[in-house]
């Protein structure tokens, strides 16, 4: 058997096909929520964050994601009667939102290339939380139609977005997306993100050592003072195909020393609980946070486990629910929403689903041995998004 051969016996179809059963739910009941009337899971954490996955199509090909060994011509996508419609994906999140979600991601695959998505921005844009306020609706893109379709987005009601670039040197970038695209493009993106105001903007790095650590000091340079946040995020054994290994981790308090020996830093603050990315502000002559200057921030999935404070939810394309980025199943909410189900018996099962949670992938995995590599069977991140 070649490389290649092994490889292709991962079965991601049987993954995205077999699901969890989903729990016996009682039109009517009312389910237990904790003391100041939120849905908690088992180990106490709220559902606050819901991340919808439209596409799992995607015009580049990062190695640590979406490898073109394995996503070839032959790598069989989700029809697009399988694909939850942008209806059913609403009224999907109305639910989530009635049952404490505030903030709402849209994802894949790459999202910008799910036909019509400013109509889908728009019916989310309506939403209101219980007190009747706006969600905060953003949307994580590779930057490639940006420059195209910033103006609509935030036509429709998109706030901001998050765009990821894995380094300024062409060479590099080109690397990275591995379909030869050009970093000026996703530059240009970012521009007209800006001019369009789609902000704050958020630059994500996926740092892989022996591939792009030299881009971290120009990235830091090139965003201080932009008004956008970098994040440097590490390389994580998400999924079964990218080969992930320990020694391509470069750990964020890594990140934070070489740039803390040009451009000198201080610790903020969390600015709201169960934010991902450790926050580190640019400092001034007098070692103060310079806010002019801004901030960056290190997301470390790998090194530093988060998942005591984890409140986010994920939508798969075709409409399962994770719970958790590294689970091996979700819940198939398509079927209920295809079926005649009402809006409570939807509410009761996503709330007894979130009950009973007890993820904690990240901090179980701290205690595997330094170079274990990552187990087989896992859901692909380019099929339940970041
Ligand atoms: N295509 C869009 C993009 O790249 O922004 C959205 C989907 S992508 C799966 C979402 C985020 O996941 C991106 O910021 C990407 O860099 C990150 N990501 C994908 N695979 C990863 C991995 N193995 N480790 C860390 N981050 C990863
Ligand atoms: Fe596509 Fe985003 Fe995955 Fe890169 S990280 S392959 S852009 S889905
Ligand atoms: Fe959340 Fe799972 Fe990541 Fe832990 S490993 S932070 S539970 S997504």
């Amino acid at each position: 058997m070649t490389q290649r051969d092994t490889h292709r016996t991962i079965a991601l179809t049987d993954q995205r096909n077999t699901c969890l059963p989903l729990p016996i739910t009682l039109q009517n009941a009312s389910l237990p929520l904790g003391s100041n009337g939120q849905l908690l899971d088992t180990r106490g954490r709220a559902l606050r964050d819901l991340r919808i996955s439209v596409t799992d199509r995607c015009n580049f090909r990062c190695n640590y994601c979406m490898p073109k060994e394995i996503f070839d011509k032959d790598h069989v996508y989700l029809k697009h009667a399988d694909l939850l419609s942008f209806e059913e994906i609403t009224r999907l999140a109305s639910i989530f939102v009635a049952q404490g979600v505030q903030k709402i991601r849209l994802t894949g695959g790459e999202p910008l290339l799910r036909k019509n998505i400013e109509r889908l921005i728009e019916q989310l844009a309506n939403l209101r939380t219980p007190e009747g306020k706006a969600l905060d609706l953003t949307l994580t893109t590779n930057g490639s139609l940006l420059a195209r379709k910033a103006r609509d987005l935030k036509s429709a009601g998109l706030q901001r977005v998050t765009v990821s670039l894995d380094g300024l040197n062409d060479a590099v970038f080109r690397q990275m997306n591995d379909v030869d695209f050009p970093v000026a493009d996703v530059l240009h993106g970012i521009d007209a993100a800006r001019e369009a105001g789609l902000g704050p903007i958020k630059i994500n790095m996926v740092v892989k050592r022996g591939t792009n650590e030299a881009e971290i000091l120009p990235m830091a340079q090139r965003f201080k003072g932009s008004g956008m946040v970098l994040r440097f995020i590490e390389y994580m054994d998400v999924g079964a195909t990218n080969s992930w290994r320990m020694h391509e981790v470069m750990p964020s308090c890594e990140v934070v020393q070489l740039i803390q020996s040009v451009l000198p830093l201080v610790q903020l603050e969390a600015s709201q609980p169960g934010e991902t990315a450790e926050r580190w502000g640019y400092a001034d002559a007098l070692g103060r946070h310079d806010s002019a200057a801004g901030e960056i921030g290190v997301i470390s999935s790998v090194t530093q486990a988060f998942c005591s404070s984890c409140n986010r939810a994920r939508l798969s394309t075709e409409g399962q629910l994770y719970l958790c980025l590294f689970a091996q199943q979700g819940y198939d909410l398509r079927s209920l929403v295809r079926k005649p189900s009402s809006d409570a018996e939807l509410a009761n099962t996503i709330g007894n689903i979130w009950q009973g949670r007890t993820d904690r992938y990240s901090e179980l995995r701290s205690a595997l041995p330094q170079d274990a590599g990552a187990p087989t069977r896992r859901i692909e991140m380019s099929y339940i998004g970041g």
